[in-house]
């Protein structure tokens, strides 16, 4: 991917519609829409499909709807309507007064049925579901016939109606299309529109015993709603002929149907269903865990909706599958957090250092810049006193040659601090260092030393008495493998999980403009990467996640090629 195109050239989806607006087709109308299955969070992926379809809808002054295509009864549940418009809208679309259920089509679903029996076109089928299996043929032989095919028009109404309310058992009797039990596309073979299934609907609650097949309701759907291109993933283009066969039966409106590349990540899955095994097998700990492909997770973890929209913007819309790198998400986030996120000073493992020769009780109020990106951020103060927190891996007792930070002998710059020499390393009894003893230079307030004396490292450090405590999470990849699926190793995806990725820091000492932070809030610990306030965090005991690293492994890849 290059940034080089000045104009940007229209993807293939765009294509069609500009084709279609040139050609005046839906009176110029243009109407998407995002219909999630409310049986799971949003992951990243979805994010793509939002930003396509409200994105679509935004620059061809059209309209997109947000609907819940909540046909299938036994998976679905109101926390994940709400968690599912709650993600939409923090990822910056708005379905203004379009917030849709297929749910309400039900009946009319139901009439259209009617009407496709009364033409001839369906018919109750009295085989299980197993039955139905056994039956569908191959991709090289066709499947056999139904003996319930030709029941005539007054008998299937009597039974879809008793289906309808609950006479026959689950699994007893299905609705079918009539169509070509030798048609070379599978979807054609007599297909199953709706199932008798006594469960309780979480908006219809048990009107309803027959539930409609996705290739029935889908299309309808569309159709109800004026959609005019209805956008969605590659595993449906077989199913066009299906949804193109209902709407042509029906003499409806009839929305083009149009397939793209799903978009797959590595380093993760996506799928909702592996997503529950991992909430439900407490292998995270719940749909928003930081280390999800979730929004809710990202939402946690700090990724800026700015930054999901830029990847999903740079990624694009294709036919072809691909695997897309995890490094280019981070990228984007990296890229605006850069950008916006205060700098401060926080010190993860804390090595306590005590400069002998400042004096005891005093406190200096240094000036520290906020955001050397954004000077409209201006500078904040940070006290500077005798005791104070560095990073436990900034000093080496045996310091390999190339090592600019700490050691005993060596000076260094305490950033927006003095230059400090290091001259005793204190020990406890098992011989690890506890502390550090340094004098300072009075002369290089600020981090500047008036001869023109040069050092090669600079530290961040926190004020002991002035440190802020926190707990701090710092995350890896949840699978060890770019390809989870990949089951060389074992025997379920679950078996690639990284035992690593999460590693909990207590006792991390912050400078103390970060006490009065609230869950969401966004920094830059300086040379330890973007950090976000959890939304578990209190007051009393304040928790933050790492979102990234500093270290942007896509900008290196790139600057390589
Ligand atoms: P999953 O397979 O992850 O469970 P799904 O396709 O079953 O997802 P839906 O709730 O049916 O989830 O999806 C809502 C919309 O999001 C659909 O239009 C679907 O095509 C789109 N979508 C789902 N996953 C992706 C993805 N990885 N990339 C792009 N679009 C996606
Ligand atoms: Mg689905």
């Amino acid at each position: 991917m290059t940034d080089e195109q000045s104009k940007p050239k229209l993807n293939f989806i765009q294509q069609i519609i500009e084709e279609d607006l040139a050609a005046n087709k839906n009176d110029g109308r243009v109407h998407t829409r995002f219909p999630p299955e409310p049986n799971g969070y949003l992951h990243i992926g979805h994010a793509k499909s939002i930003c396509l379809n409200f994105g679509l809808a935004a620059q061809y002054k059209g309209k997109c709807n947000l609907r819940f295509d909540d046909t299938n009864p036994s998976k679905e549940e109101t926390e994940y309507v709400e968690a599912i418009k709650k993600d939409v809208a923090w990822l910056g679309f708005d379905w203004e007064d379009r917030l849709l259920f297929a749910s309400d089509y039900f009946e009319r679903f139901y009439n259209h049925a009617l009407t496709l029996i009364e033409n001839g076109k369906a018919f109750v089928c009295d085989l299980s579901l197993e039955e139905l299996r056994q039956r569908r043929g191959t991709l090289t032989s066709p499947g056999s016939e139904s003996p319930f095919r030709n029941r005539d028009v007054a008998e299937n109404i009597d039974l879809f109606d008793r289906m309808r309310r609950g006479e026959f058992p689950d699994g007893s009797r299905t609705l079918r299309a009539k169509i070509d039990m030798a048609a070379a596309n599978m979807n054609m073979r007599d297909p199953v529109m709706y199932r008798v299934m006594h469960a309780t609907h979480h908006r219809t609650g048990d009107d309803w015993c027959v539930y409609p097949m996705y290739d029935w309701a889908h299309g309808l759907e569309d159709s109800i709603e004026g959609i005019t291109h209805s956008i969605c993933t590659l595993e449906f283009e077989d199913h066009r002929p299906l949804y193109d066969w209902f709407l042509d039966q029906l003499h409806l409106h009839h929305p083009q149907q149009i397939e793209f590349a799903r978009l797959e990540l590595n380093y993760t899955v996506m799928s909702k269903r592996r997503l529950l095994e991992l909430v439900q097998g407490g292998h995270v700990t719940g749909w928003d865990d930081p280390r999800m492909p979730t929004i809710s997770a990202m939402r946690r973890r700090g990724y800026p909706p700015e930054a999901i929209r830029e990847f999903c913007a740079r990624i694009g819309v294709a036919k072809v599958k691909g695997v897309v790198d995890m490094a280019l998400l981070q990228h984007c986030v990296r890229d605006n957090l850069n950008k916006r996120a205060p700098r401060v000073m926080g010190v993860l493992n804390p090595l306590k250092v005590v400069i002998e020769n400042y004096p005891e009780n005093l406190t200096e109020d240094l000036d520290a810049v906020n955001n050397p990106e954004d000077p409209s951020a201006g500078t904040r103060k940070v006290p500077f006193s005798r005791t104070l927190y560095i990073e436990r891996d900034d000093f080496m007792e045996d310091p390999p040659r190339k090592f600019f930070r700490l050691s005993v002998g060596k000076e260094v710059r305490l950033r927006y601090g003095y230059f400090v020499t290091c001259t005793d390393a204190i020990k406890n009894d098992a011989g690890e260092v506890t502390e550090l003893r340094c004098t300072y230079d009075p002369a290089t307030r600020g981090g500047d030393s008036p001869d023109g004396r040069k050092v090669k490292g600079t530290l961040h450090w926190v004020s002991a008495a002035h440190a802020v405590n926190a707990e701090v999470r710092l995350y890896d990849h949840l699978f060890t493998l770019e390809d989870p699926s990949d089951l060389s190793e074992g025997a379920d995806f679950k078996d690639n999980i990284n035992p690593d990725s999460i590693k909990v820091l207590t006792g991390c000492k912050l400078e103390p403009s970060v006490s009065e932070v609230r869950p969401g809030d966004t920094f830059q610990f300086e040379r330890n990467g973007y950090f976000c306030v959890d939304s578990d965090s209190t007051t009393e005991h304040i928790i933050f996640n790492r979102t990234l690293t500093l270290k942007d492994a896509w900008a290196k890849l790139q600057k390589k090629q």
